[in-house]
């Protein structure tokens, strides 16, 4: 379960509305019964469920049971699509070890406004099943051309070109350093010519391919996520 809470021994958490009721009567926890807790900084710790109302429980921090690993520094810019698909796209991701998920608007981006509220609840939703111990940051929407201008050039950034003019993505992977990275996804009608021509110029971004078919951009954001983990991510 994920808190907000600075996690030590003994400290008492009451529970958001939301999350008693995913408890006590989804879950259908009983006091005295121990679940998992993390925030992201303190690792894992048991909480023992103290009073179990139907929208609110309070448990009380044991002790640690797994310690705050490091996680890969790993960002998807993600052209925004469809809800259901965008949806897909933060759960899988985060399951794939993002720690940053950045909806960046294109020139043929036909969404017009993004869910972040949605979105992060995905993410922690995603976190909680899969038993990592932090949740993607959720950044704020912008312009791709406005989060490209203040890029800091150590990231490289992957940009995942439909046009088949970059180099097959586990070759990149392999050509880089271990590090901070970044993944580029385009909209269901993929990126145009000046955009292309913009990240060409740019010494950071790096074009790959992710095959002779176009992928949906769903599909295209898990599948390059798998790539990075299976090659370079912990
Ligand atoms: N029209 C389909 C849709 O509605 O989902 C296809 C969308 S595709 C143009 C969306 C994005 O997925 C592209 O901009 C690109 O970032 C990525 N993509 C899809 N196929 C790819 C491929 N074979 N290689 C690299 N990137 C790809």
């Amino acid at each position: 379960l994920f808190v907000a809470n600075d996690l030590s021994a003994d400290t008492l958490i009451g529970l958001d509305k939301d999350q008693s009721h995913y408890l006590a009567n989804v879950m259908r926890v009983k006091a005295g019964e121990d679940v998992a807790l993390f925030n992201g900084r303190d690792g894992e710790w048991r909480g023992r469920l103290d009073k179990v109302a139907k929208a609110s429980v309070t448990l009380q921090v044991q002790s640690q049971s797994r310690p705050q690993t490091p996680e890969p520094d790993l960002w998807l810019l993600a052209a925004p699509i469809k809800k259901d698909c965008i949806d897909l796209v933060a759960e899988k991701a985060t399951e794939l070890g993002i720690s940053a998920l950045w909806p960046v608007f294109t020139h043929r981006t036909v969404m017009s406004r993004v869910n972040t509220d949605r979105l992060a609840a995905n993410m922690v939703e995603a976190a909680e099943q899969c038993e990592r111990l932090s949740v993607p940051e959720m950044r704020e929407p912008t312009d791709l051309a406005k989060a490209l201008a203040g890029w800091d050039a150590a990231r490289p950034l992957v940009f995942l070109d439909e046009s088949g003019g970059g180099a097959p993505i586990n070759q990149a992977l392999n050509n880089l350093q271990p590090g901070p990275l970044a993944v580029l996804t385009g909209p269901e009608g993929g990126f145009d010519d000046s955009e292309r021509a913009m990240l060409a110029r740019l010494p950071f971004a790096v074009p790959v391919s992710l095959g002779p078919r176009i992928l949906r951009a769903e599909t295209a954001a898990i599948a390059a996520l798998s790539v990075v983990q299976a090659l370079l991510g912990d």
